[in-house]
C-alpha cells in the first residue's frame, strides 16, 4: 500500500474468510480507537412500495443485538466512555462508526460488530424510531437543499432507482394489512446485508496482530451471500430527461442558475482524474476566466464548478452560477459564454503543464498529510475501500499518474447542449407542479431550437482566456532546518500597540505555516453602524482579492478575513514558502481603499438578502443568534445589523477606513515553519503597509452582559415557523478553570440522558441538546428543543422536571461510572493536537485569552480530577435548579401552537437597549 512518508501510521489490509476486506491501522498516538464499516446497500436498494427503507433499517440496527438486547445500551456504552458514534444513509452504501477509549474499544467493538448479523429490530423500539425518521423528513420540508434535491429527483428517468424518495415517511413507513414495516426490515436486512458488500475500517494503539484477532472475532460471523458485483443497468438520464429547462422556486430569496452534463462514472479513472483537469479549467477565477467575466459585467456572484450527484453508473458534472438581478435577465448569454469558454478549452487548453501544475499540489499534499481524527480518517478510508483498488486507499484521492489528452476529449464531447440540463433556481418564475414530497413549485421545459443552434455553434470570445503558469506553485517543498526551539511561543516584539509571537514548529515537520493577524480598532466596533460598515469592508476586500488570490489558493494556501468583537483578524494557512508573497498581496489591496461602486451595490444586497434570509433559519438558530446579540453588544444580531446597513452608502467606506487605520492594535502570531527572522519580517512589513507609526491603542473592550442574581429573565422571538423552539441559558459569574471545569463537567453527565428523556422519551423534538456555550471567557451551559409537538410553556416544563430530577440521577451512578464519566470528559480535553493547523489554533486562542502560559486546558483538568460528586450534586440543585436559578429563557411560539398559554415565567426583557445597560464584565481577547 501505498503512504504518505510523513504518515507514522502501520497499515496492514486483510481479507476475513467471509470476504469481508478489513483495513487495519495501528497509530501508537491515537486519542482514541475507530471503527468503521461500510455497506454497498443504499436508498438505491429500497424497494419501490417502502421508500426509506434503507435509511429506517440504519436507525434501528443500533436498538438491540442478541447479545446487547437493551435498547439504547450501545449509545450510552460508547457516551460513558468518552467517545462517540454514528451513521448515514446514502444512496448506495450505508456507513456506521464509531470511537471510543482505547480500554473500551474491545467492548465497543464487540457490540459493534453485533450489529451487522444479529440485530433484533426492538418491536417497542420500531414506533418511536418510525417518528423519528418522520421529523427527520418533516424538519426539512422548508429546506432548500431538501426541496430543489426533491424536484432534481423527479426529473430524472424515473426507472433510475436515483428518482426514489430517500428518507422515508410516517406513511411509507407504516405497517401494512399484509405485512409490518418490521418483517420487511428484517427480509431487506438478511437478503441484503451480506459481508462480500462491506469494507471495514479499524483503528487503535494496538499492535496489528492484536487488531486483526478484535476485527475477525467482531466481524467473522457477518453472513456472505455471495451478491457482489451489483450493477445498475438503467440509464440515470435519457434523451427525453435531457436538454431541457427546469424553474424551481426557492424559499429564500436565491438566484442560482446550474448546468447539468451527464459523463459516466469516473471512479475508474481515479488514477488519472481527467474531469478534474476540466473542473479546474472551467472553475478558474483568475484574470480572463469564466467566472470574472460573467462577474465583471454583473451578472453573477460566483461560480463553483464540478459538483453534482454520482452513483456507480452515472457522473454529473455541474457549473453553478450565483446570479445577480442583472444576471436574471442575460441567462442565455450566460450559457453562450460557457460554451465559448468550453470551445476554449478544446481549442487551446489541452497542455501537459497544466496537469502537471495539479499534479505537483496533491502530490505535495500528499507527501505532507497530516493527521485527521481516527473517526474522520476511519469513516473517509471505508468508503474508499468500496471505491477504488483496496490498495489505493490512502493514495487514491491524490493520484495523478499521466495526462492522456483523449480522456479530456471524450469527456468534452459530452459537454453538448442536447445532453445539458438547466436548472434556474429564484422566485416569481412560472412553475405548473410541484414535487411529491416537499411541494416544490416547478416546470420542465425543452430547450428551443434557436437555443441549440447557438450554443452548439460557439466561436471564440476575445475577452475570455485560458490560466497563465502559477506562481504560488512550489515543485520541491521540504520542512526548514530547526533553529534553537523553545517549548511555548515567545513574544518576539512587545510595543505599545503591536505584539508579535513566534514559534518554529518541531513536532510535525511539514512545510506549512500559519500566520494570525488580530486588528483591534475601537472605530470598528463601537456601535451597530460602525460593525456593519466592518463587514462591508471586509466583504468587499474579500471579493476584490479573488481574483488576484485564486492561484495561491490553487497551490495549496489560504487566507480568511473575518470579523470579530474587536475587529478584524486575518489568517494565512497551508505551505509557507511563498506565504509572504500572499500577505503581500493582501496587504496592498488593505492600504488601497479603493471601493468600486458597482461591487458595494452587489455586496450590500447580498448582505441584505443573507441577513433577511436569516429570518427563515430554523426557529432553533434563529434564538442561538438573539441570545449572543443579547448578551454581547458587540455582535448585534441580523434585524439589528439589517437596520444599520440600509443607510450606508459606498462613499462612507474611505473615512471609515481611516478613521480605523488611525486608531490600531495590532496582534500577530507567526507559527510552524518560520524561523524567528522570518516571523520579524513579516511583521516589519506588516507594519510598513498599515503605516503604524507610534500606535498606542490598546485592544478592543468585549462587553458581556451579566445575568447576576436576577432569577429567570426571558425573551420571545417571533418566527414564521410551525415548530415552537425554546432555549435555556446559564451564565458562569466567574471565569476561572473550576468554574469551567463544573460547566463543562455538567454538560458532559447530562446530555445523554437529556436527549434520551426530552428525544427519545417525551418525543418532544428532533433537535434537542446540551452544550457548552462559553461567552467571552466565561463558561456557559444551555438545554435546547425546537418542537412540532409542545409550544414554549411545555417544553420548559420538560426541561424543569429533567433539571430538578437531575441529582438523582448522578446519585444512582455508582462509583466506576462517575469515575469513567470523568476520565471520558478529561480524554475529550486532553486530545493532543493532531496537526499543525489545530495546534497552531489551540495557541492562537490561548493568546486572545491571555492565557500566555498556553496551559488553560492543563488547569481545567486538574480541576476535573478533583471535583467530587458531591460538589456537582450541589451545583446542579444550588446553580440550576429552576425555582431559584439565574438564567435566560429564550423562545418562540410556533404558528402550530398559537392555540396554547404564553411562556409565563421570570422577568420578560422588553427593551435590549435597557437590559443591555446592566453590569457588564469587560474583556480584553
Ligand atoms: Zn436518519
Amino acid at each position: 500500500m501505498h503512504i504518505s512518508p510523513n504518515d507514522k501510521k502501520h497499515y496492514r489490509l486483510i481479507e476475513l474468510d467471509n470476504k469481508l476486506p478489513v483495513l487495519l491501522i495501528q497509530d501508537e498516538t491515537a486519542p482514541r480507537s475507530a471503527a468503521a464499516l461500510s455497506v454497498n446497500v443504499g436508498h438505491f436498494d429500497d424497494p419501490d412500495d417502502r421508500q426509506g427503507l434503507a435509511h429506517f433499517l440504519e436507525h434501528m440496527l443500533f436498538l438491540g443485538t442478541q447479545k446487547y438486547p437493551k435498547v439504547g445500551e450501545f449509545h450510552s456504552f460508547i457516551n460513558q466512555q468518552g467517545g462517540s458514534n454514528n451513521a448515514w444513509t446514502g444512496t448506495e452504501n450505508t456507513t456506521f462508526f464509531f470511537e471510543v477509549s482505547h480500554s473500551a474499544f474491545e467492548e465497543g467493538l464487540d457490540r459493534f460488530g453485533q450489529f451487522f448479523y444479529a440485530s433484533l429490530f426492538n418491536e417497542e423500539a420500531v414506533d418511536k424510531e418510525r417518528n423519528a425518521v418522520d421529523s427527520e423528513y418533516k424538519l426539512k420540508l422548508k429546506d432548500d437543499v431538501r426541496r430543489i434535491y426533491q424536484v432534481h429527483k423527479e426529473t430524472v428517468n424515473q426507472a433510475h432507482p436515483f428518482s426514489k424518495f430517500s428518507v422515508g415517511s410516517i406513511d411509507t413507513l407504516a405497517d401494512k394489512e399484509s405485512s409490518s414495516i418490521r418483517d420487511e426490515m428484517l427480509t431487506f436486512y438478511q437478503t441484503h446485508y451480506s459481508a462480500d458488500l462491506m469494507t471495514a475500517v479499524v483503528l487503535g494503539n494496538r499492535p496489528l496482530c492484536e487488531l486483526e484477532l478484535l476485527a475477525t472475532q467482531s466481524f467473522a460471523s457477518i453472513p456472505n451471500q455471495n451478491l457482489g458485483h451489483k450493477e445498475i443497468n438503467v440509464s440515470y438520464v435519457t434523451p427525453k430527461e435531457q436538454s431541457c429547462w427546469i424553474n424551481i422556486e426557492p424559499l429564500k430569496e436565491v438566484r442560482k442558475l446550474s448546468l447539468a452534463f451527464h459523463l459516466p462514472n469516473q471512479d475508474r479513472f481515479y488514477k488519472t482524474k481527467p474531469l478534474n483537469y476540466l473542473g479546474h479549467l472551467l472553475g478558474y477565477e483568475g484574470d480572463g476566466s469564466l467566472m470574472l467575466y460573467l462577474k465583471k459585467l454583473g451578472y453573477i456572484h460566483s461560480l463553483t464548478a464540478g459538483g453534482g450527484v454520482s452513483g456507480s453508473n452515472f457522473r454529473e458534472f455541474t457549473l453553478s452560477f450565483n446570479l445577480t438581478e442583472k444576471g436574471m435577465l442575460h441567462l442565455d448569454e450566460i450559457i453562450l459564454n460557457t460554451y465559448q469558454y468550453i470551445e476554449l478549452i478544446k481549442q487551446q487548453g489541452l497542455d501537459e503543464w497544466r496537469y502537471n501544475e495539479k499534479k505537483a499540489v496533491l502530490e505535495s499534499a500528499f507527501q505532507f498529510q497530516e493527521k485527521t481524527k481516527p473517526l474522520d480518517l476511519v469513516s473517509h478510508l471505508v468508503m474508499n475501500l468500496q471505491r477504488y483498488h483496496k490498495e489505493d486507499a490512502m493514495y487514491a484521492d491524490y493520484m495523478m499518474e499521466g495526462y492522456h489528452e483523449q480522456h479530456v476529449l471524450d469527456l468534452l464531447e459530452q459537454f453538448t447542449p442536447e445532453k445539458m440540463r438547466v436548472t434556474l433556481v429564484a422566485q416569481d418564475l412560472q412553475y405548473d407542479r410541484k414535487d411529491k414530497w416537499y411541494h416544490t413549485p416547478y416546470s420542465v421545459q425543452p430547450l428551443s431550437e434557436a437555443q441549440i443552434k447557438s450554443w452548439s455553434h460557439a466561436e471564440l470570445h476575445p475577452e475570455l482566456h485560458l490560466p497563465e503558469k502559477n506562481p504560488y506553485i512550489c515543485y520541491d517543498l521540504e520542512p526548514q532546518e530547526l533553529k534553537e526551539t523553545t517549548v511555548l511561543p515567545t513574544l518576539l516584539e512587545d510595543l505599545p500597540g503591536f505584539r508579535l509571537w513566534h514559534k518554529q514548529e518541531e513536532e510535525f515537520r511539514v512545510p506549512k505555516g500559519m500566520v494570525y493577524i488580530a486588528i483591534d480598532s475601537p472605530h470598528a466596533i463601537s456601535d451597530p453602524r460602525k460593525i456593519v460598515k466592518t463587514r462591508l469592508c471586509v466583504e468587499m476586500l474579500m471579493d476584490a482579492l479573488s481574483e488576484q488570490t485564486y492561484q495561491a489558493e490553487i497551490a495549496g494556501m489560504g487566507y480568511n478575513l473575518y470579523c470579530h468583537q474587536g475587529g478584524v483578524t486575518l489568517t494565512l494557512s497551508g505551505f509557507s514558502q511563498k506565504q509572504p508573497l500572499l500577505l503581500d498581496v493582501i496587504l496592498k489591496r488593505f492600504s488601497t481603499r479603493e471601493f468600486s461602486a458597482e461591487r458595494f451595490d452587489f455586496i450590500k444586497n447580498q448582505l441584505i438578502r443573507h441577513w433577511g434570509n436569516a429570518s427563515k433559519e430554523r426557529p432553533i438558530s434563529q434564538l442561538f443568534n438573539a441570545l449572543s446579540g443579547i448578551l454581547q453588544p458587540n455582535n448585534p444580531p441580523y434585524p439589528v445589523l439589517l437596520e444599520a446597513l440600509e443607510s450606508i452608502e459606498v462613499d462612507d467606506l474611505p473615512n471609515f477606513v481611516q478613521a480605523m487605520f488611525a486608531e490600531l492594535h495590532v496582534e500577530m502570531f507567526v507559527y510552524g515553519d518560520w524561523t524567528k527572522e522570518q516571523a520579524l519580517e513579516l511583521g516589519r512589513s506588516l507594519k510598513d503597509t498599515l503605516r503604524m507609526q507610534n500606535q498606542t491603542y490598546g485592544e478592543s473592550f468585549r462587553p458581556l452582559v451579566m445575568l447576576g442574581e436576577s432569577g429567570t429573565f426571558q425573551r420571545e422571538l417571533v418566527c414564521d415557523h410551525s415548530d415552537s423552539a425554546l432555549l435555556v441559558y446559564y451564565q458562569s459569574p466567574q471565569e476561572d478553570p473550576r468554574s469551567f471545569a463544573l460547566y463543562t463537567l455538567a454538560n458532559h453527565l447530562m446530555s445523554a440522558s437529556f436527549f434520551h428523556e426530552i428525544r427519545t422519551k417525551q418525543q418532544l423534538g428532533y433537535m434537542v441538546g446540551t452544550g457548552n456555550l462559553p461567552l467571552n471567557k466565561h463558561p456557559g451551559l444551555i438545554l435546547y428543543v425546537q418542537s412540532p409537538m409542545a409550544p414554549p410553556a411545555i417544553l420548559l416544563d420538560a426541561i424543569d422536571e429533567f433539571l430538578n430530577a437531575f441529582y438523582m440521577v448522578l446519585l444512582e451512578l455508582n462509583e466506576h461510572q462517575w469515575q469513567s464519566s470523568k476520565q471520558g470528559l478529561i480524554d475529550q480535553i486532553s486530545d493532543p493536537d493532531t496537526n499543525l493547523r489545530g495546534r497552531a489554533q489551540r495557541l492562537w486562542t490561548c493568546i486572545g485569552n491571555k492565557d500566555t502560559n498556553f496551559d488553560h486546558k492543563e488547569r481545567v483538568t486538574e480541576e476535573l480530577k478533583s471535583l467530587t460528586r458531591i460538589e456537582m450534586i450541589r451545583f446542579v440543585v444550588g446553580i440550576l435548579k429552576p425555582r431559584t436559578a439565574n438564567r435566560l429563557i429564550m423562545h418562540s411560539q410556533g404558528t402550530e401552537h398559537q392555540q396554547y398559554d404564553r411562556l409565563d415565567v421570570g422577568f420578560e426583557i422588553d427593551s435590549i437597549d435597557q437590559f443591555q445597560l446592566r453590569k457588564k464584565d469587560i474583556n480584553l481577547g
